[in-house]
């Protein structure tokens, strides 16, 4: 149980501000006027659960985060950071909870925390607690986890991360964890960088869809909020290295990136995170350019900016921007951030902040201007007024929502090769299932799952911690057991050698082991060589091989890339192994489509220019919406082993009569026949394009600016419309002079869906 001592609560304050029924304008206004300095400032801070749980440091009372998991919460430490220092919010960090990683657990400790801040506090101002619930809330060991965000993106179904979106709500609003640091709105751009998987697409359009629609979930009923993360360009590192340098053009900053982020700040997310990184030279956290004039004025976002984790003190101590503590602060609050995830050095953030004051560095207006938007939040959410949760019904809560995690996996997975109809395998075949994959729930999480920022169990790249921390969910191996009693399972190559003798087909999953952050960069992803060379031995013994990709990126696939079957699971979550089986076994079509270009590698004849030669330079980064070169000779060196929006079906789809009706200046509506030429039912994703012959400024060859689902039963047809808003087409015009703003170039465009076009005009 958690350890508290039940003394020093202080009796409960009077003010307009407690009243329910006020507008939350007023309430924010009748409490910030309440407020001391010291007050305001606390609310400016996040640490870590840690620091309520270490002894309290005799040199300085703080409480660092120094100890071990299961510490129990330290009565010094909470009155240290909770009454002296007014500290607003707290960051979950891992799955670091003394009472248990369940649901009333989670709950349990919020509820003690919260009661402690309220009860001990002149003006009761409760605490908001924030964590990493990426894709769902997998704090809670029991709860079902939806595929990570590229995995998702690859179902070009927005209604499913707006049910991902809601059933994370439902788990943080029922455990108290109300403030989620997610979506991931960066885009990928290099499959090098470790945190590749946490995006939904490499195109603005797909990925400011996803985003959206996973914030509108999220928000719903107001009982979470939503951070669109991590702002501006952090995917953009010059090598793939996770927090190294971005060096991005204003028109590709524009014209790119931000459309991303935009298509969650317009659902309306409550908070913002700042990018860990530099854009230009200029730390994201200090950069008064992205995190005020674009995100602020210019995208009209009006709610909480918070820094990344201890990316204010980095500001001095990594950067060197500022000479001190109080230097970087006094930059970062001046540049827009309101919250710092410091995440530590509470006493620090408030001593610097205080003396930024008094030196006249920053001034109380921009505090009282976060402080607003802090509280607003807190009321919003209902923190003043229902601040505790029921622990006893958290459990049913957060375990709910197995069926939508399951759609989420069955609509992910990618279907890349089928030669000679090899899939789907027919009932009851004999089946061989091997690989470091085939049984592996860890590898099939990916980060964000359990413990700090990855996964506990043997065999992941970052922490080994007890096998029992693993969430219960279906391995591969155990979703084609279930599907198919003939299954035999081979822990090694000897055995699935062996055992192909006699099987009628061999399932091999490969990929990668759990990453998180800069752990997942690699200058070269691929296969490891024993993977490659087990398919290899299995593919010698002549008998069907299906490779079953689990990982969060495309990776370099070897002798993969011949297999008669191959599928991209991304890293599905605690259901792939049944959608896998679903898949393989037909009861599923597939329907995922290639979220983001897979590169060729340097083995593959034909990669790159040369046309015949391997290419020796590997095929990273690559996306579609490169522009025109003079490399290929055809105008464009976009040549990946499987171009961005790829993914077979078992049945066959055509697409006729495009048209592009009422073309104004404002939405565009293109329609399409969509038909299902096959003989099962299936799902069609009909991505729409733009081609625009003639540019004054260089433009892709196709923009993606559109996309829809249609299902159909053989033989069924149906006529799809799309509209988009012709801004998804503006670029930052002329020469830049730092000024431009992106515009739509009047002019002839081309609508493109399949090998059809239809033109429109802008004026
Ligand atoms: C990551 C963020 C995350 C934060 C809090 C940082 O290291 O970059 O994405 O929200 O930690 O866990």
């Amino acid at each position: 149980a958690v350890v508290v001592a039940p003394s020093g609560a202080v009796a409960a304050p009077q003010g307009d501000y407690l009243n329910p029924n006020a507008p939350v304008s007023f309430r924010v206004a009748d409490l910030l006027r309440r407020m001391t300095l010291a007050e305001k400032i606390g609310q400016m801070d996040q640490i870590v659960t840690g620091s309520l749980r270490d002894t309290a440091d005799p040199a300085d009372g703080m409480c660092r985060n120094t100890g071990g998991n299961k510490d129990p919460l330290q009565p010094s430490c909470l009155e240290n950071v909770l009454v002296r220092n007014f500290t607003g919010s707290i960051l979950a960090g891992g799955t670091d909870n003394p009472v248990s990683n369940t649901g009333h657990g989670w709950a349990e400790w919020y509820n003690t925390i919260q009661h402690y801040a309220i009860d001990h506090t002149r003006l009761h101002i409760p605490v908001i607690f924030g964590v990493d619930a990426v894709h769902g809330f997998g704090h809670p060991f029991e709860a079902p986890l939806f595929p990570q965000s590229i995995g998702m993106g690859a179902t070009w179904d927005p209604t499913v991360a707006r049910i991902a979106g809601a059933a994370t709500s439902r788990s943080l609003a029922a455990t108290g964890w109300t403030w989620d640091f997610a979506p991931v709105q960066d885009l990928y751009r290099d499959n090098r960088w470790g945190r590749a998987y946490e995006t939904w697409s490499e195109q603005p359009a797909l990925s400011a869809a996803m985003g959206g629609e996973f914030v509108t979930g999220l928000q719903a009923t107001g009982q979470a909020a939503a951070t669109v993360k991590h702002f501006a360009g952090y995917s953009e590192s010059i090598n793939g290295h996770d927090r190294v340098e971005a060096q991005l053009p204003i028109r590709y900053l524009q014209d790119v990136f931000l459309p991303s982020y935009a298509g969650a700040i317009d659902a309306h997310a409550a908070a913002v995170m700042a990018d860990s990184g530099s854009v230009n030279n200029i730390p994201a956290t200090a950069s008064h350019f992205l995190l005020t004039t674009e995100l602020r004025e210019r995208l009209g976002f009006q709610g909480v900016v918070i820094s990344d984790y201890g990316d204010v003190p980095a500001l001095a101590a990594n950067y060197h921007v500022a000479a001190d503590f109080a230097g970087a602060i006094a930059k970062a609050v001046n540049a827009g951030v309101d919250m710092s995830m410091t995440p530590s050095d509470f006493v620090g953030w408030n001593t610097g902040l205080a003396q930024d004051v008094q030196r006249g560095l920053v001034s109380v207006d921009r505090i009282d201007q976060s402080v607003r938007r802090i509280l607003r939040l807190k009321f919003q959410l209902g923190l003043f007024d229902h601040p505790y949760v029921d622990a006893g019904k958290a459990d049913a809560t957060v375990t709910a929502g197995r069926d939508a995690a399951l759609t989420a996996a069955q609509e992910s997975i990618t279907l890349l090769r089928n030669e000679n109809n090899v899939l789907p395998l027919k009932p009851g075949a004999k089946l061989v299932v091997t690989g470091p994959s085939a049984d592996s729930m860890t590898n099939q999480l990916g980060g964000w799952s359990v413990s700090w920022q990855g996964v506990f169990g043997a065999g992941h790249v970052c922490c080994v911690g007890p096998a029992d921390q693993i969430p219960p969910g279906t391995t591969v191996l155990k979703g084609l057991q279930a599907a198919d009693s003939a299954t035999t399972y081979a822990p090694d190559q000897a055995s699935a050698v062996a055992a192909a003798r006699d099987a009628d087909a061999i399932v091999v999953a490969v990929g990668e082991k759990a990453y998180a952050e800069g752990l997942g960069d690699n200058p070269a992803p691929a296969l490891p060589a024993d993977q490659k060379a087990l398919i290899s031995a299995l593919q010698a013994t002549g008998k069907p091989v299906v490779v079953v990709v689990v990982a969060g990126r495309p990776l370099g696939l070897g002798p993969a890339r011949t297999a008669p079957g191959l599928l991209m699971a991304y890293q599905g979550s605690t259901e792939a192994g049944t959608a896998v089986a679903d898949v393989l076994f037909g009861k599923v079509n597939p329907s995922g489509r290639l979220p983001v270009s897979w590169p060729s590698e340097a083995d593959t004849p034909g990669a790159d220019f040369c046309g015949t030669c391997p290419s020796p330079l590997g095929d990273q980064p690559k996306v579609l919406d490169q522009l025109p070169d003079t490399a290929g000779g055809a105008g464009h060196n976009y040549n990946p082993l499987y171009p961005f929006g790829f993914g077979l079906s078992y049945t066959t789809f055509t697409t006729t009569n495009l048209t592009v009706t009422n073309p104004v200046r404002r939405t565009v509506t293109v329609s399409v026949t969509v038909t299902n030429t096959g003989t099962r039912a299936g799902t069609q994703v009909v991505p729409v394009y733009v081609h625009q012959p003639v540019s004054d400024v260089l433009v892709p060859p196709q923009r993606l600016a559109a996309f829809t689902r249609v299902t159909l039963n053989p033989g069924e047809s149906r006529t799809a419309q799309v509209s988009f808003p012709t801004s998804v087409l503006a670029v930052t015009p002329g020469d830049v002079d730092g000024t431009a703003r992106p515009d739509v170039e009047p002019g002839a465009y081309q609508a493109q869906v399949d090998a059809m076009t239809a033109g429109f005009a802008i004026r």
